[in-house]
């Protein structure tokens, strides 16, 4: 391999290697070799930065020569110069890494303006009040970026500036109240540094140079990639991107912009952005003004918009992808200064995916691979119930930016929608826009509506990405954020208030708004019908009732992998039996009233077999532990009822220390056989019944908790006990599969000696990481996984994406042994994991024969299913 530089300008990089410069540096040297109108400018290298941290944050000796070499480089291209009191070279100094984390760390602009270049500035500009304009932006931004002072403490001298000039916009402020802010602005960094603020450019761009690789482990930037699951391997520190500047404040011939190859929202083939006259790049992207419609630049500036298409043609059919891009317009001039990979909503995936296919731009596997997979749950979402919007008064409109709909309460308040979502309710964030540290309150939230920004502001590009349905842009809303409440078209909406966003279309309505569950597009069934042809791993669902498992099965399950019998027991009718079977003082007792839930199980039994009528429907015998269906034997309040005396009586008994290693599974099916005796009933039962009928009913029954052969062949005897009567009672055979869970670590260990005995295997990977790691998952979820992971010492939570060398190697160990005994041998995996896209790659690896999933899941796991076959096809190619 070729040792790598430390720096290198756009157009002598190597593009393709986006590890090693950011995916904003290849993209700035991808489109300068491709002859596209790139400011000149070069990029430090994710090297560099990983080295500065080796060196204890400290620049390697050998970068700022290179990095003043390629300004001088830069001179030459553009004929001005570096700290020039006549024609300066002004720069920005921006950060990116090789996935792209918009808003997450800091870029500097205007860099290179001093007391004496601004002079210069001026007169290359012919415009003083522009140059020192420029100059004050850059002050606040470097002394926020760099030094960290609070933008308040600058917000506050503009807006007395203001006052004191007698104007209400910043673009009034005239050349000596900007001169007397620059100066106030230095004062407040100097008393936050107590030091000089640096004047040289070389000074300055060293100091902004460390800054942004600083954001790198900033915490905005930190949580980002914990919760995007953004590893070392998948991004390993920040480049920095040096490039000339333009201006797209330079007057009305002057522009800036952002857009979209295609619709990010539908996929419609269309640009889609907006863009400012007269104004800088982080004007639109923040949302502070609210940009006008790409379309229109054909009208304002139609040689610059030929530009512009023209350029989205070229770096589409380049990069085979909808490209997201940034751009500015300097006094008619055309400039491109970011493109990378869009990040579309899930409609739009789906859809550019099956129309790039028949534009010949990618091929289907191209096509599968490209969807995030966790991303087509969004179309599994709710939308508005049309039929019924008209009983419901329209409140405000605003752009559509995340599809489906919500309803909830209004929150204003970070903090409080976080609070609010948490305990349970239904939050609307309502904001005037959103910033990165806002993120947090998008997870317990329905939907966020802002009145700022466009489709590509923060709110939106998060929401997108989350599968939240979100409006930004709503003008007319006025938000009083003091207050909690917000205004548009004469009513007033207050904390709590119930209101529902539609962000396919941006309408907000008063109260509760019915949803309907979604429609699947043809673009949607193609994509799945593409991916089922691909996959080779099963999918099938965990799913406890007739409606989940109907629903599991239009969205593509080919079986159950999990059907909890004890969920069935906590309905409201069933609770009471079952707690008075744990409270049956004699056998004889329980016995009668197993019988009366063994109808009821049958009963259940019978709807969910039908509904997976010609799957396999794995069925697991009782799990939890008993006292868990009995009250808190230590609650005060019903310590106090003397009704309660015997049941908390019989709690306090059952009670254990650690009850999910205690007392449940197939050990209480040993001390209690009775209760496992009549679940196999009930399931050979319903089965005759749907014979009877013709339905195809294929149970299987799977006993949990199982640690060695000998409590398989315990139950197993029952089994055999039970079969035996039933085919004498009905007068026919059975063919019901046994098998066991294996999510004690001692069954993985032991696995062949299960196989003599189980006739299929199931992981349960929640349990079995539990045990590989001896962590409790809530207990450790909730005090320490989280500063593990800020730490570095666990990388994504293994309760996500299975932990492939403790738990995974312990899985294979589990397969290999249980198929030595019988080579064909079921083995899939249910619990959580089966959902995951990650986990879904290992288990293709390991030959896990399905994996199994919450119903909503199902198209992911179909999705990420195929996606395996496509990425081990394409590893063994390049091989
Ligand atoms: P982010 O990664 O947050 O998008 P960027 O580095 O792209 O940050 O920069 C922020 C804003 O500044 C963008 O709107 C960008 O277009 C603008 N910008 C960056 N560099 C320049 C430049 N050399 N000239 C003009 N505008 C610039
Ligand atoms: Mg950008
Ligand atoms: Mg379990």
């Amino acid at each position: 391999m070729v040792k790598s530089k430390p720096v290198y300008a756009f157009e002598e990089a190597d593009s393709k290697n986006r590890m090693l410069l950011g995916g904003k540096g290849a993209g700035l040297s991808e489109m300068t070799r491709l002859k596209l109108p790139v400011p000149p400018g070069f990029t430090i290298t994710t090297e560099v930065c990983n080295k500065y941290y080796d060196n204890g944050k400290k620049l390697p000796k050998d970068v700022m020569p290179l990095v003043m070499k390629n300004i001088m480089n830069m001179e030459r291209k553009t004929g001005k110069k570096w700290n020039s009191t006549k024609n300066p070279l002004l720069v920005s100094v921006r950060s990116g890494a090789a996935i792209s984390m918009p808003g997450m760390m800091d870029t500097i602009l205007n860099l290179g303006l001093n007391e004496k270049t601004v002079e210069g500035f001026a007169k290359q500009t012919n415009n003083p009040r522009f140059s020192w304009d420029s100059y004050r932006r850059f002050i606040q931004l470097f002394g926020k970026v760099v030094f960290g002072v609070n933008d308040e403490k600058f917000d506050n001298v503009l807006e007395a500036a203001k006052k004191k000039q007698g104007v209400k916009d910043d673009s009034k402020l005239n050349v000596k109240s900007l001169k007397n802010i620059v100066s106030e602005y230095k004062k407040i960094c100097e008393k936050h540094t107590k030091r000089k603020f640096p004047d040289m450019p070389n000074e300055q761009l060293g100091l902004a140079i460390e800054a942004v690789f600083k954001s790198w482990m900033g915490e905005r930037a930190v949580v980002y990639r914990r919760q995007n699951k953004i590893t070392k391997d998948i991004a390993n520190g920040t480049a920095v991107n040096v490039v000339t500047m333009v201006f797209g404040n330079m007057g009305d011939d002057s522009a800036t912009g952002v857009v979209f190859t295609r619709s990010g929202h539908d996929g419609k083939r269309e640009l889609e952005g907006e863009y400012l006259t007269n104004a800088q790049g982080e004007d639109v992207v923040a949302g502070v003004r609210t940009g006008k419609e790409i379309v229109e630049l054909k009208k304002e500036m139609p040689q610059s918009y030929k530009e512009l298409s023209k350029a989205c043609m070229k770096l589409e059919k380049y990069f085979k992808e909808v490209q997201d891009m940034e751009f500015t317009i300097e006094q008619g001039k055309f400039y491109l200064l970011q493109t990378r990979n869009a990040k579309l909503a899930a409609e739009s995936y789906v859809k550019t995916s099956v129309d790039m296919v028949k534009e010949k731009l990618i091929d289907k596997n191209r096509a599968l691979t490209r969807i995030p997979p966790e991303q087509l749950e969004a179309l599994l979402h709710k939308t508005i119930d049309e039929s019924k919007i008209k009983k419901f008064k329209q409140f405000a409109k605003g752009i559509a930016a995340s599809p489906g709909s919500a309803s909830g309460i209004a929150v204003f308040d970070v903090k409080k929608a976080i609070e609010l979502g948490e305990a349970g309710k239904k939050v609307i964030l309502i904001r005037k826009e959103t910033k990165p540290e806002d993120v947090p309150a998008f997870f317990p939230s329905q939907g966020i509506l802002t009145s700022q920004g466009g489709k590509t502001s923060h709110a939106a590009i998060v929401s997108r990405g989350m599968g939240k349905s979100c409006i930004v842009g709503c003008t007319e809303l006025q938000i009083d954020e003091k207050h909690n409440r917000c205004k548009a078209n004469g009513i007033t909406v207050k904390e709590k208030d119930s209101i529902t966003i539609n962000g396919t279309t941006g309408d907000v309505f008063l109260g509760n708004v019915p949803l309907i569950k979604p429609k699947k597009t043809k673009d949607f069934k193609t994509i799945l019908s593409w991916a089922e042809k691909t996959k080779k791993i099963g999918v099938r669902a965990n799913a406890d009732t007739p409606i989940m498992a109907k629903l599991a099965r239009e969205y593509g399950a080919k079986g159950i992998g999990l059907c909890r019998t004890e969920r069935m027991f906590n309905e409201k009718d069933r609770i009471k039996i079952f707690v008075q079977m744990i409270m049956a003082k004699s056998l004889k007792e329980r016995k009668k009233i197993l019988e009366k839930l063994q109808k009821l199980q049958k009963s259940d039994f019978i709807g969910i077999l039908k509904a997976m009528e010609g799957y396999k429907v794995t069925i697991r015998l009782l799990d939890p532990p008993l006292h868990e269906f009995l009250p808190d034997p230590y609650d005060s309040q019903k310590n106090k009822d003397k009704k309660n005396k015997q049941l908390l009586e019989r709690a306090r008994e059952l009670a254990e220390i650690n009850p999910m290693m205690g007392h449940r599974g197939v050990r209480v099916a040993i001390t209690h056989p009775e209760i496992y005796r009549m679940q196999i009933k009930a399931v050979f039962e319903a089965t005759a019944y749907l014979a009877k009928s013709k339905v195809d009913a294929r149970p299987q029954i799977m006993i949990p908790q199982v640690g060695s052969v000998e409590e398989l062949n315990h139950i197993k005897n029952i089994y055999n006990e039970v079969k035996d009567e039933m085919e004498k009672k009905f007068k026919r055979k059975f063919k019901i599969n046994f098998g066991t869970m294996l999510e004690v670590v001692r069954a993985c260990l032991t696995s062949d000696e299960l196989a003599d005995t189980a006739e299929f295997f199931s992981f349960g990977t929640n349990d079995l990481t539990q045990g590989v790691y001896s962590f409790s998952r809530e207990d450790v979820e909730g005090k320490f996984l989280g500063k593990y992971m800020d730490e570095g010492i666990v990388e994504i939570s293994p309760f996500q994406s299975i932990d492939e060398s403790g738990v995974g190697n312990l899985m294979k160990i589990g397969i290999e042994r249980g198929r030595k005994k019988q080579k064909d041998l079921e083995i899939g995996i249910c619990g959580e994991h089966g959902g995951d896209p990650n986990s879904i790659k290992f288990c293709h690896s390991a030959n896990v024969s399905y994996v199994s999933a919450s119903p909503y899941r199902i198209p992911t796991a179909i999705l990420a299913g195929a996606q395996a076959v496509i990425a081990k096809r394409n590893a063994k190619k390049s091989k």
